[in-house]
């Protein structure tokens, strides 16, 4: 192994995306990560990298991932990495980064993604920013974000270019800007992490938007077999068995229609999530709410859409007694059509919505499952 040394930033180039499988399949958020790395990896005029740990056979899903705009797939398969161990998959990572020196590794903030990311950081002493909404290089690109998403002004959003480190101004232009909620949701911090190497950083899923499968792209990525050396002895713990939880938890960021429920079902709450879920089916849709009605303990945490819950972006958004909040908002704000139905004809919920339908939730849920079957019927 060549000397590692991650205060030697010049060493360290291509960007990286660790990407994650279980029992052999890949997760959503890969695809999501690729798609938002391919443009990270342009703008520091480097490679993209997607880094697949298995077991024997996982090099066959590397093309998959590459065809969403890889570079090429750093593969590591061995028995002991079939499944997700923290102790395995940490060695491996952390031995492929000190051998390889990438400038920026990326992860899913997912459960794995966030057991495993720290623990890399910490290893291999370097940054790590949790939770991100929002990636840059190039700094005009950063500074048109915030323009959008800041109420920084113009002066400011300029200064940007450079930041204060450890008294000395620094140039940002080639760190990776990471940006976040902080302090519970009410600011948007972004993170540098200019004096070591690699940056990382844990990203949101459903956040990042996924680019179309590109079959040449696929066919044209380097497939690198990593030379992978573990041991029993490498592990504090042993996985005995992997026991899937009996309840099936609900596919928010897959789903095309969602139809959420707010504090509007409030008089009726059993009714309320049956119009709901009935809307929902009819949809062949799920069924979200807002943190209201999650914290009320109407429907289970898997359910909840927005800042502190899942990031969404449905082809249809059905907000059924939901007032908009900023928070709730953060979460949906992107699907392709927002419906909105709210008794309240200034609720914020209405300035981002498609349709509005101004009214009480438990007459207008019903005339719309009506309409809705009334079409089917009819085709
Ligand atoms: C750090 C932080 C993180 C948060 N994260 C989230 C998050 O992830 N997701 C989230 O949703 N919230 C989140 N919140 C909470 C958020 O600020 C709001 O409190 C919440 O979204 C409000 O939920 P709601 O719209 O259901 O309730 P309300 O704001 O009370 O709105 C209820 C709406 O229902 C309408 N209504 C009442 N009766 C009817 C009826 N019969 N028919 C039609 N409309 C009716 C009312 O006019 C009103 O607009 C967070 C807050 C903080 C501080």
């Amino acid at each position: 192994m060549s000397e590692y040394n991650n205060k030697d930033l010049a060493a360290f180039k291509d960007v990286w995306v660790f990407c994650e499988q279980r029992q052999g399949n890949l997760m959503p958020t890969d695809f999501e990560l690729i798609s938002e790395a391919r443009r990270l990896a342009d703008e520091l005029g480097c490679k993209l990298y997607g880094l697949l740990l298995g077991g024997e056979g996982i090099g066959a899903k590397a093309k998959e991932l590459a065809g969403f705009g890889a570079d090429g797939i750093i593969v590591c398969e061995h028995p002991l990495l079939e499944t997700y161990t923290t102790d395995g998959y940490t060695k491996v990572i952390v031995d492929t980064v000190k051998e390889r020196k990438p400038e920026v590794v990326l992860f899913g903030a997912t459960n794995i993604g966030r057991d495993l990311g720290p623990r890399c950081a910490a290893r291999l002493h370097t940054g790590l920013c949790a939770d991100c909404t929002h990636l840059d290089v190039d700094v005009p690109g950063y500074q048109q974000f915030l323009r959008g998403a800041s109420t920084l002004d113009e002066a400011r959003i300029g200064g940007l270019d450079t930041a204060l480190v450890m008294g000395q101004k620094h140039d940002v232009s080639h760190d990776l800007k990471m940006t976040r909620p902080a302090f519970g949701g009410h600011l948007m911090a972004t993170i540098i992490c200019p004096r070591f190497r690699p940056a990382m950083a844990t990203v949101r899923p459903g956040v990042m938007k996924k680019a179309p499968f590109d079959e040449a792209k696929a066919n044209a990525a380097e497939i690198i077999k990593e030379n992978v050396v573990l041991a029993e002895s490498d592990f504090e713990t042993k996985v005995l068995s992997v026991e899937k939880a009996a309840k099936k938890l609900v596919d928010l960021v897959g789903a095309e229609y969602i139809v959420s429920v707010g504090r509007g079902i409030a008089k009726d709450v059993d009714l309320g999530i049956k119009l709901g879920q009935q809307l929902a089916d009819e949809l062949h849709g799920v069924l979200g709410g807002s943190r209201v009605v999650i914290d009320s303990g109407w429907l289970s945490a898997d359910h909840q859409v927005g800042q502190t819950g899942k990031t969404v972006h449905p082809k249809v958004y059905v907000a059924l007694g939901i007032s908009g909040a900023i928070q709730h908002k953060a979460g949906m704000q992107d699907s392709e059509m927002i419906i909105a139905v709210n008794t309240n004809p200034s609720a914020p919920m209405f300035e981002i919505a498609d349709y509005g339908i101004v009214g009480d939730l438990f007459k207008v849920t019903p005339m719309l499952i009506e309409a809705i079957r009334e079409i089917k019927a009819n085709k």
